[in-house]
């Protein structure tokens, strides 16, 4: 069973269905750079245990790490990180 999900997103949330939104994106992958990609936004935190749909609990995937991340072999660690890089980015504008 192997399925080449690079390009494919999850299409769990009914928000990244929304063409509009879709375009309206950046279309690049917080964690690869993967420009150019169907991306879908990951809750870090799951809404089921009380995450949020605030800045610092998305972030952009591509639908490879999307899955990576969902399959626990991407952790939730790395997200962090990446979150963290994030914010300091934007601090330093
Ligand atoms: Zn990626
Ligand atoms: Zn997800």
């Amino acid at each position: 069973m192997s399925i080449d999900y690079s390009g494919f997103a999850f299409p769990k949330n009914a928000r990244v269905k929304n063409k509009k939104l879709i375009d309206d994106k950046n279309h690049i992958c917080e964690r690869c750079g993967k420009k150019n990609c169907w991306t879908n936004t990951h809750h870090i935190k799951s809404k089921g245990s009380g995450g949020n749909d605030t800045k610092d609990n998305l972030i952009e995937l591509c639908g490879n790490c999307h899955r990576l991340v969902h399959d626990g072999i991407i952790e939730k660690e790395e997200l962090l990180k990446i979150i963290k890089r994030r914010k300091q980015k934007n601090e330093n504008k």
